[in-house]
Order: structure tokens, then C-alpha cells, then sequence
């Protein structure tokens, strides 16, 4: 009889999802909510919001539910989203995607990016090209997918890559250059010089770039450039979105891809046997949100500027050196001055220290380049003033109180 348990062990070993004594972790997220579930810290790790999104929005679910929106969606997405995505490409970015063919729905960006890098990887020979630090799921997605994963470095404080290693990365054997852009966990955005470059590599090299844009209405010095609006771009990128940031709403899980007909059809073609479809009653209240007026996408990159400024400040008083994110939800921080020397066992050690939970930097990076980020730690400013202000206020007690640096 075949030992079921035992190949799907073997598969996820071979995708490095299990460790060589069997184990399997958690994603950081997920270990550090619950570590500030335990402890009762303020968390500051996981990205999500602590406050509802626009009223219009929560409501249009109400009403779709109530309405009887609860059976098996369209595979591509209902209509009225597939507009409504199409719609807002148009008007932020003059880029004019075919609803019918050129936008997929998808269950968040998660699995976008999952069921994109499934289609385009053939096999072993291909390469995915990433910036390191990278979102988590890149790397498990391009495992599963059976693809080599290349990295270019992002280095503390700017975090913009160097053109010339972003060149060495790409080559004949790239399948797909993935860009998040507003990044995660940096909070970079890449000039407007990396933007040309990345574009210039994948025409030269036939690859296609993937755009993971989850933060594309949360940046401080606006405005957004996808890369397809760039010339050249639009035949060869999918670009990615979803709406659990701009609308508060991470737990919907309704993402989105478009790009030209044809990259569109190979990424569905994986996804209908991923979920096949999802959020029935979320898809057309996400298309309500997208259709929003301007002072709601403007009002929330005021809003979270703000708090990225009073995180700054409460870290910098608190005794770190603090980056300064150009868009994301997420500010990086250097603990070095604090004694730090492991990013993970400092944040491991923090929510019982400070009362306050934050991500190392390392989970973001292949284990040979985790010394470059050692002392680095993520802090997400999505949340409400009152509770950054007592987070900033723990951390600095902390600091005074119990924290001793080295040679102190
Ligand atoms: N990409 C990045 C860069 C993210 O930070 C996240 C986390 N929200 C995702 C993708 C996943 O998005 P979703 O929740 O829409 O699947
Ligand atoms: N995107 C969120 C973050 O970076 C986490 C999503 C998740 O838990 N997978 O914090």
C-alpha cells in the first residue's frame, strides 16, 4: 500500500518545507501572533490592521450575503469585480486590461503569486529571480514549483538593489523576475532606474516579471508606477494586487491579476484547481471599495504616513536606528545599539522584555545571507496612534529599565 503521509513528507521535504528532523514550523506570522497571544504584547509583527476599513465596503457584504451572493462564484470572478479591477488600472495607471480576458480573481495575492509561478515554472533549469529580503511565501511557492530561487540583496538603510547584482541574477535561465514593490518587509520602493532596468533584463532574457503591487495605495511620496505601465512591460508582466490592504480587510482574501490574455489563461488554468473560486459575498463589495473616490485612497496613505512617523519616532526615542519606509505598512529597525546580535532571539525575547511583539528580518532571507540582516527587525505601523504610542513607550521603558547594551 502506498504510505501517503510518508510522500507527502518527501515532497515537502524536497521543497525545503520540512526541516531534516522532520519538523515543520509555522509561518513567523503565525509563531508570532501567537507568542503575542500568550503574552499579551502589543503586536506589532504580523501585518494587519487593528480598525475596520470604509463602512460602504463592510456593508456591500452584508448585502451581498443577504442578498443570496453564496454559491460558487464565475471562475475568473464575478463581472462587476472584473470591471471594477479594470476600472481602477485605468484610472490610477492608464493601463486598459480586457475584463472579460486580461483580470483573473484570485484568493488573495497569496494565491496569485502561488498559481502564477506554478504556470510559468517548466522545471528544475528555471529560475525565479527575487529581492532579498523577501515576502515568505515566495520562496515556499517557488520550492513547490520546483524552480531555483535567485536572490539580489537589499541592504540596510535604503534598501535599493545594486543594478549591476541585479544584472548578474538574471539570465537565460529566468523565468520570472518577482517584484513587490511597495516592498515587504522593507518598506522600499525602487527608483524609477531599477524599475527600466528590470524591464530592460526581461525583454533581453524573454523572462516574465510578476509584480506583487498588495501595497500599491499605501505610499508616502506617491504617485504608484506599476512596472506595466513602463514601455515594452505590459506583454511580458502580470501584476498582482489584492484588496486586504487598502480596504482593511486581510481576512476577505480576494486578490487579483492582470496582464496580457495569454499569461492570464496559463495563471487561471493552475488556479481552478487551486480554490477553483473564493468570496462570493467579498467580490463585490471589493469592487465597491476599488470604486471609492480619491479622498479615501488619499486619506489612507495620510493616515498610515502618520503612523509610520510616530513608530519612527517612538523607535528612534526607544534607542533603535530606524529606516524611513517610502510605502508599505511596515518600518525596518536596526538593534544593534540594544545589544542585539540575532534578530530572532531578540524578537523571540521582546514580547516578554518590552511587552511588544516585532518580526526579525532574517525569517526574509536564504540562511546564507541571514548575518547581512542580524540585527534587523520588521515593526508593522498599521495600527491604531494610541496603541503605537504605548508600543513606543514599552519599548523605551525597556530599554531603560532592563535592557543592558554591551560594555554598559
Ligand atoms: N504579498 C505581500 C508582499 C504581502 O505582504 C502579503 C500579505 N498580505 C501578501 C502578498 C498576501 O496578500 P493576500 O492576503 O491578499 O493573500
Ligand atoms: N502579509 C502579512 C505580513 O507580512 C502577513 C500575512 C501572513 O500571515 N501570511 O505581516
Amino acid at each position: 500500500m502506498r504510505d501517503i503521509p510518508g510522500a507527502w513528507r518527501r515532497t515537502a521535504a524536497g521543497a525545503g518545507l520540512i526541516g531534516a528532523d522532520g519538523s515543520t514550523h509555522p509561518t513567523i506570522f503565525a509563531e508570532m501572533s501567537a507568542l503575542a497571544a500568550e503574552t499579551g504584547a502589543i503586536n506589532l509583527g504580523q501585518g494587519f490592521p487593528d480598525e475596520d476599513g470604509p463602512a460602504e465596503v463592510l456593508e456591500a457584504a452584508r448585502a451581498a450575503i443577504a442578498a443570496g451572493a453564496n454559491q460558487y462564484p464565475p471562475g475568473r470572478g464575478i463581472r462587476d469585480l472584473l470591471e471594477a479591477v479594470a476600472e481602477h488600472q485605468a484610472r490610477f495607471y492608464g493601463l486598459h486590461p480586457d475584463p472579460a480576458r486580461e483580470v483573473l480573481v484570485t484568493a488573495g495575492a497569496t494565491e496569485a503569486l502561488a498559481a502564477t509561478l506554478l504556470a510559468l515554472v517548466d522545471g528544475p533549469e528555471d529560475e525565479v529571480v527575487v529581492f532579498e529580503p523577501y515576502y515568505d511565501s515566495y520562496a515556499a511557492v517557488a520550492a513547490l514549483a520546483g524552480a531555483r530561487l535567485v536572490t539580489v540583496p537589499l541592504r540596510w538603510p535604503d534598501f535599493q538593489p545594486d543594478l549591476d547584482e541585479l544584472r548578474r541574477a538574471v539570465g537565460d535561465r529566468t523565468r520570472a523576475i518577482l517584484v513587490n514593490d511597495p516592498h515587504n518587509p522593507t518598506g522600499a520602493v525602487f527608483s524609477a532606474e531599477v524599475r527600466d532596468e528590470i524591464v530592460r533584463l526581461a525583454e533581453r532574457h524573454d523572462a516574465v516579471i510578476v509584480t506583487d503591487e498588495v501595497y500599491e495605495h499605501l505610499v508616502f511620496d506617491g504617485p504608484h508606477v506599476p512596472i506595466a505601465t513602463l514601455p515594452g512591460a505590459w506583454d511580458r508582466t502580470l501584476t498582482i494586487s489584492s484588496g486586504g490592504k487598502t480596504f482593511s480587510t486581510t481576512g476577505w482574501k480576494i486578490g487579483w491579476v492582470s496582464g496580457p490574455a495569454d499569461l492570464v489563461d496559463a495563471v487561471l488554468a493552475v488556479k481552478q484547481f487551486l480554490t477553483y473560486v473564493n468570496g462570493s459575498a467579498f467580490q463585490p463589495a471589493i469592487a465597491v471599495g476599488l470604486r471609492l473616490g480619491d479622498g479615501f485612497f488619499r486619506g489612507i496613505a495620510d493616515t498610515l504616513r502618520a503612523k509610520r512617523d510616530l513608530l519612527g519616532d517612538g523607535l528612534r526615542s526607544a534607542g533603535f536606528e530606524v529606516s524611513t519606509p517610502a510605502g508599505s505598512y511596515f518600518t525596518v529597525a536596526d538593534a544593534r545599539a540594544l545589544g542585539a546580535t540575532d534578530a530572532g532571539e531578540f524578537c523571540r525575547d521582546l514580547p516578554r522584555r518590552a511587552g511588544v511583539v516585532a518580526i526579525p528580518l532574517t525569517a526574509f532571507a536564504t540562511p546564507g545571507r541571514r548575518s547581512e540582516y542580524a540585527t534587523l527587525v520588521r515593526f508593522a505601523a498599521c495600527k491604531r496612534a494610541d496603541v503605537l504610542a504605548e508600543a513606543a513607550a514599552r519599548l523605551a521603558a525597556a530599554r531603560d529599565g532592563e535592557i543592558n547594551p554591551p560594555g554598559a
